[in-house]
């Protein structure tokens, strides 16, 4: 099964949308939409809750990454209006990217919070090189817009906008996107074993106001992109992101064994 996590008006990229339920974590409960793509199951997650309601740094990152897990997920997207920091990109441009910095302080920055001791989860690929490559070539092959496939992503605390001084310090620190969502997701996907990766619409560039202040995308244009990705994610997974404790499984909370 393949996660997605949007915004509330882009759930229609799936084709079909069988039924909603909630399912249970032991960080609190998660309504999920479960569908179709391509005749693949799918199950999709309102990232700001079921009212669109929540602040990005209040996201219960948590919750929604076990609620995927439990369901038998192993590979997920996020879909994204960032801002633009660097040269490199420009308002309307799809992102594909592929290393984060961290600039927030958000907890738990395990999801095994509260064991006595855990294993430490590598990060040294951080985002899915597979499905990186099917949301790059879907983009280019379903869209117009100007296709980056590599870039840094900072992710900051929010929710007000950054000073001139931080936007220029975190050009300097080699960021080419700013968001305030991936992280610490990107942690608990990667120590539940699981496949993450984002598209991204650059929907301003941060610290400039002007008429084109949040672009955002449509779901009509988003739907075909998203369709193509899922349907050139390759079945059996090659990339290294589902075996992250090989070796070490004995470490790992007896919570985590049971349900792996
Ligand atoms: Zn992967």
């Amino acid at each position: 099964m393949i996660g997605i996590l949007g915004a509330s008006q882009y759930e229609s990229v799936l084709e079909t949308q069988n039924e909603r339920t909630v399912v249970t974590t032991r960080f609190g409960d998660v309504p999920v939409l479960k569908g179709e793509i391509e005749g693949r199951e799918i199950a999709y997650i309102r990232r700001f809750g079921w009212e669109n309601n929540l602040a990005s740094d209040v996201v219960n990152h948590a919750a929604n990454a076990l609620a995927f897990r439990s369901l038998g997920v192993r590979r997920v997207i996020t879909m994204n209006g960032f801002g633009g920091v660097s040269q490199e990109v420009q308002v309307n441009d799809l992102v594909i990217y592929n290393d984060y910095i961290r600039m927030v302080e958000r907890s738990p920055t395990t999801i095994f919070v509260g064991e006595p001791r855990w294993p430490r989860a590598h990060m040294k690929e951080p985002f899915c090189p597979e499905v990186r490559d099917a949301l790059a070539e879907a983009s280019r092959e379903n869209s117009g817009r100007r296709v980056i496939d590599r870039a840094v992503n900072i992710c900051v605390q929010g929710p007000h906008d950054e000073t001139p001084a931080e936007i220029e310090a975190y050009r300097r620190l080699g960021a080419d996107i700013i968001c305030t969502t991936v992280y610490p997701e990107v942690v608990y996907f990667r120590e539940l074993e699981m496949c993450f990766a984002g598209i991204c619409w650059v929907c301003d560039m941060a610290g400039e106001d002007d008429e084109r202040d949040r672009v955002m995308i449509s779901p009509e244009e988003l739907a075909p992109i998203m369709r193509a990705a899922v349907a050139a994610i390759p079945d059996t997974a090659r990339c290294a992101c589902q075996s992250t404790w090989a070796g070490n499984e004995e470490k790992l909370p007896a919570w985590y064994r049971e349900m792996r």
